[in-house]
């Protein structure tokens, strides 16, 4: 069972699901060559994937190609189905930052042969999430930046404003076909500058102006055995 911890509050919350938005920033998708999607594009990632600030992403051997993606997250904190746009922050528990890591290549393997995407972004360690900040710190969840650092140097910059689908239709949409639960995290989407990882790399995503922050190194398969 996974945990993830509101920032000065005694409420913990164990994972349930973890749902992700690709495509979500224009020049993102253009990166990657991709149509803007019309409605927004949902995948999952298995809660066995998730780690702490202060752990490491183990680089899988099976992929030449693992990147990452910065994203805002988003934890809900009460149920509800057919959310309505208005009332859909009601529903946020917390506001944090996380790194969507992706094995590209085999992702790209799976898009030709269209086939799902759960293993590119599945393997344990592939879903590194900061703490959540209370709602209440977030006046407006349309204006969040958020950066992502590597070895010291800036790397990814995004701000939630950016947003194809921002924050208040994601949920109302997730929620016309899953029932949102307390636990549920969702990862949002990620601004352009996706990039390879490289054993000994550290990484460190910054929420708005440190509001909270992730710090996770990067490993290679041969050095935990
Ligand atoms: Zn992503």
């Amino acid at each position: 069972m996974k945990y993830v911890y509101v920032k000065d509050s005694p409420e913990k919350f164990s994972v349930n699901s973890i749902f992700c938005v690709g495509r979500n920033y224009i020049e993102h998708a253009a990166e990657l060559n991709n149509p803007v999607p019309k409605s927004p594009l949902i995948f999952l990632k298995p809660s066995s994937s998730i780690i702490y600030d202060r752990e490491s992403i183990e680089l899988p051997a099976v992929s030449r190609e693992v990147h990452h993606e910065v994203e805002v997250l988003v934890l809900i904190g009460r149920e509800g189905k057919n959310i309505a746009r208005e009332d859909a922050i009601a529903h946020i528990a917390g506001y944090g930052v996380g790194i969507d890591v992706t094995a590209r290549d085999i992702q790209q393997q799976a898009k030709e042969k269209s086939h799902p995407w759960t293993i590119a972004k599945g393997f344990d360690t592939f879903a590194p999430v900061s703490r959540f900040v209370d709602p209440a710190q977030i006046p407006d969840p349309a204006n969040i930046s958020f950066e992502l650092f590597i070895n010291g140097s800036l790397r990814q910059k995004g701000n939630t404003r950016e947003m194809i689908f921002p924050i208040p239709e994601l949920i109302s949409y997730l929620s016309t076909i899953f029932t949102l639960s307390p636990g549920d995290i969702i990862f949002t989407g990620t601004p352009q500058g996706v990039g390879k990882l490289h054993p000994g790399d550290e990484l460190h995503a910054v929420l708005g102006e440190k509001m909270t922050t992730l710090s996770v190194s990067v490993r290679s398969p041969q050095s935990c055995q």
